[in-house]
């Protein structure tokens, strides 16, 4: 593909992607290797493919009866009797989530189900839209036209900013930045830029809220990491795609077969209730029966490997810095909350299929479903509806799903008066916590991948990673560095492995 001016210039000044593992070794092990997956989601289903790919092997263990986890997407019927696929919510696919994407190639070398969602506008009550998605690409050039370009930010409000306070957000280094920010929030850092209310609230806090954790609750340290993995360390831009089909259609059914026809197993349905070591090897208990294996990846939530820990009593000899360091992983951020909304009649035409929310109490984000997948559209031409999904990505404890719903709609028709006149047929609505939190002071007690258990890893977007990462990126990296170290271990070929430009570009080194 062609680059960009701005690509070239950022290829300058080392914003590409960097291989962090160069892999290679012998195709595939040279003995039998054994490896049970828990947890079939994006993290668990990444380590299952290269391990299964290289001869180990694999059985995924899926607690529940679809694959995905937080991008599962299982059967609905509705009401009017049509059958749906719904979804736990609508994802955007960056183009810098390289790991990710070498996933995906398995099933779609050229990644065809995957379209450019255009524009990325974020709307608020008070101020005029903020577009991130028509940025020139890579840095330096995507940052001084947003600032140029952005009704948000004046000459004079750069002017009055502390430009000093603002240097760490250029500088992000993954052993100095979380030295000297881990303990500060992320209100407090954005506090102290100075910059005035609306150019906070459409530039700041809507990223911020992307990352299902409270400003005054997340870490400085790492705003500053995602500031860096999203804007200022990929050459690809705030643009992103999307699958044009539901997720079960278009990744998990393809990955789940690709994975078996390696030789690997997939079961859903099927919930790990404890594991432990004895001399022959791990063993990961189920309701049914015991899978033995030499190796063991741990691809779940926190809450749920908080609870798998706590139920592996022998995991306190084995495993003891894991145990320890359970009771504050496990903590989940605050809740989110996804709901979709079948409706009769549409929004306005120009209504953008994915828009980020400012400063509404509860909305995040909106995404018009019947112009992005394909079974959303067909039901939506039959009955002339829409299909339109709200978030919340950090939302009050305790209120039930319908409630939050009800709350995003009427935000909703805050920004979209069209929308409050919509007839809604059928809601579908869910409230959870499983996000990692991102806690202050976090960071040096968050595990990685390597347990203190031999033949025992982690995977997941709450695990470490040294290099920049997050959400569905940080789940698939880790997924594949664990695989890697069971190759290893078992003398075959690693994965290769990529980050963003590792360091910020005012970084020292
Ligand atoms: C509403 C919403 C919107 C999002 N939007 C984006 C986005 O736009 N871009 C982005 O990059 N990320 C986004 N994310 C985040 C993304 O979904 C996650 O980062 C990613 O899916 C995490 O994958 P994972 O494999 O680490 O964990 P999970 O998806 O949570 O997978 C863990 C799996 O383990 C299973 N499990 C748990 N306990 C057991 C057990 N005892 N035995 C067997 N299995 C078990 C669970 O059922 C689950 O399937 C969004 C998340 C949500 C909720």
């Amino acid at each position: 593909m062609r680059m960009t001016l701005s690509q070239v210039v950022g290829r300058l000044i080392g914003v590409r992607p960097h291989r962090m593992d160069p892999g290679g070794g012998p195709d595939r092990v040279p003995r039998p290797a054994t490896a049970v997956v828990v947890g079939g989601g994006i993290a668990g289903m990444s380590a299952a493919v290269v391990l299964a790919e290289r001869g180990v092997q694999v059985t995924v263990l899926e607690a529940a009866p679809t694959l995905g986890g937080r991008l599962g997407a299982w059967p609905e019927t509705l009401a009017d009797g049509s059958s749906q696929v719904n979804e736990h919510g609508f994802h955007a696919f960056f183009r810098q989530y390289y790991n990710w994407r070498n996933i995906l190639r398995r099933i779609d070398p050229a990644l065809r189900f995957l379209r450019p969602v255009p524009g990325y506008p974020v709307l608020s009550a008070r101020w005029p839209t903020e577009e991130f998605g028509r940025l020139p690409p890579a840095p330096p050039a995507n940052l001084l036209t947003l600032l140029a370009r952005s009704p948000s930010v004046r000459l004079r409000d750069l002017r009055g900013m502390d430009r000093d306070a603002a240097l760490p957000l250029l500088a992000y280094h993954p052993v100095r930045t979380y030295a000297e920010f881990d303990r500060v929030t992320a209100e407090e850092l954005l506090t102290s830029l100075r910059l005035p209310d609306r150019a906070r609230a459409m530039l700041f806090e809507v990223f911020s809220h992307s990352f299902f954790n409270h400003e005054a609750e997340m870490s400085a340290a790492e705003l500053i990491a995602q500031f860096h993995f999203y804007l200022l360390g990929n050459p690809e831009g705030l643009a992103f795609d999307c699958p044009d089909e539901d997720y079960a259609t278009a990744i998990w059914a393809p990955l789940a077969r690709h994975v078996e026809r390696h030789g690997g197993r997939v079961l859903t349905g099927v919930a790990a209730t404890g594991l432990g070591r004895d001399p022959a090897g791990w063993r990961v208990a189920t309701a049914e029966r015991a899978y033995r294996a030499g190796h063991v990846v741990l691809a779940v939530d926190p809450p749920a490997l908080a609870a798998l820990v706590a139920a592996s009593p022998t995991l306190a000899d084995a495993a003891p810095q894991l145990v320890a360091a359970m009771p504050a992983y496990g903590r989940p951020g605050p809740p989110y909350a996804v709901a979709r909304y079948w409706c009769d009649g549409d929004v306005r035409p120009d209504r953008a299929i994915f828009s980020g929310v400012s400063r509404q109490p509860t909305l995040d984000s909106v995404t018009l479903y019947h112009r992005l997948e394909h079974e959303s559209r067909r039901w939506a031409e039959r009955t002339g509806g829409s299909v339109i999904e709200l978030h919340a990505y950090a939302c009050e404890p305790g209120v039930p799903a319908t409630e939050l719903a009800e709350r995003m709609r009427a935000e909703l028709t805050e920004l979209w008066p069209e929308a409050g006149r919509l007839r809604v047929r059928e809601l579908h609505a869910r409230v959870e916590a499983k996000a990692p939190a991102f806690a202050v002071g976090s960071h040096a007690r968050r595990p990685g991948v390597r347990t203190d258990a031999d033949g025992l890893y982690l995977a997941g977007d709450g695990i470490r990673t040294d290099f920049p990462s997050a959400l569905m990126e940080r789940a698939a990296a880790t997924g594949i560095l664990a695989a890697n170290h069971i190759l290893r271990s078992a003398g075959a070929a690693a994965e290769p492995l990529f980050s963003v430009r590792p360091r910020g570009l005012l970084a020292r080194r």
